[in-house]
């Protein structure tokens, strides 16, 4: 088995020196090896937070990342970039995050040298192998990213972090900036990418149609907490947790005669300064007493099935409410 991120964080978020935020709070994720794990939630719920605490550019200033087992904190050196170099994230703007002063060569080919992948004289030849296999033409590699479009900048993007030779995948909003038929590509180029090089992918994206089409589970996260944890097709299927239900109201189901329209009500409260008890229980159409005082953990509610909701204790026949098999 692969690893985990375990209760995570208390960062200090930018501008907020004086403050603490828990951005990310009591997260218990486990992703298997191969599999595709869709992080969702609306901005400031701590999805891409949590991405980079995974992908080993924030450490936790709480809790433990494991990586095979082993604790990346207290990995060695060696052992760290090693880890390093297997867990990959991938920006979600293309444009900001390539050197614009760098040729395509440079940014694809420079740190499998430095990290003695592959020898300097196999750099040509190992760029040109890379840019071929996401789609780019390998006799583009003297060029700058300001010559490629938005597309082939997502690819240059992706080649970059496959000449690593990674085994995770923690993909941010990445195609969030690109039209829709060339996010479509790019996503079939994940798939594909999936396939051949046998990668776990750690997906987040406020778009739930897109990790609908990608993931295997789905964690749907709620300032900073996982309300919901389930394999897509149960989870897009019978949504237990209200926030979940409320989130996939909101977005026209292509399925759908008619667009449903939001069933959200508020705004998001501030992560500065989260409700007590569960966190949605401002918004929750279902809230009770209980709700406002005590915190709902994250409970096993049907075999792989994860919620965070006292109604799965108090209320579970709830008429109307998807039950824990689904039915
Ligand atoms: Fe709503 Fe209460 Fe469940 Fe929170 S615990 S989602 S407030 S019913
Ligand atoms: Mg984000």
């Amino acid at each position: 088995p692969l690893d985990a991120a375990e209760k995570v964080a208390n960062l200090f978020g930018a501008g907020l020196r004086a403050q603490v935020v828990r951005a990310v709070d009591d997260v218990n994720l486990t992703i298997a090896e191969g599999e595709v794990v869709g992080l969702v939630g609306e901005s400031g719920c701590g999805k891409s937070t949590l991405g980079r605490v995974i992908s080993g550019i924030m450490d936790p200033s709480e809790g433990r990342v494991l990586y095979r087992g082993a604790d990346v904190a207290r990995m060695g050196g060696k052992e760290r970039r090693a880890t390093d170099l297997a867990v990959q994230m991938i920006f979600q703007d293309p444009m900001a995050s390539l050197n614009p002063r760098l040729r395509v060569i440079d940014i694809i080919g420079e740190a499998p040298v430095v990290h003695g992948l592959v020898e300097a004289r196999d750099k040509e030849a190992y760029v040109a192998e890379i840019m071929g296999r996401v789609g780019l033409d390998a006799s583009t590699r003297p060029r700058y990213p300001h010559q490629f479009s938005g597309g082939q900048r997502a690819r240059i993007g992706i080649a970059r972090a496959l000449a690593v030779k990674p085994q995770v995948l923690v993909c941010d909003e990445s195609t969030a900036a690109l039209d829709v038929s060339i996010q479509a590509q790019v996503l079939n180029l994940f798939m594909k990418l999936r396939h051949e090089l046998n990668l776990t992918y750690v997906f987040v994206s406020h778009d739930l149609g897109v990790v609908e089409h990608i993931s295997d589970r789905v964690a749907v996260m709620y300032l900073g907490r996982i309300v919901e944890l389930s394999p897509t097709d149960e989870l897009f299927r019978a949504p237990n947790h209200p926030y979940t239900q409320a989130l996939l109201d909101e977005v026209p189901r292509l399925v759908a005669k008619k667009r449903k329209f939001s069933s959200l009500k508020g705004e998001i409260p501030s992560p500065l300064d989260p409700p007590s008890g569960c966190h949605f229980h401002p918004r929750c159409p279902h809230a009770f007493a209980r709700c406002k005082v005590d915190r709902p953990a994250l409970k096993e509610i049907a075999p792989g099935r994860f919620s965070a909701c006292h109604l799965n204790e108090e209320a579970p026949a709830r008429p109307g409410r998807a039950t824990a098999d689904g039915a």
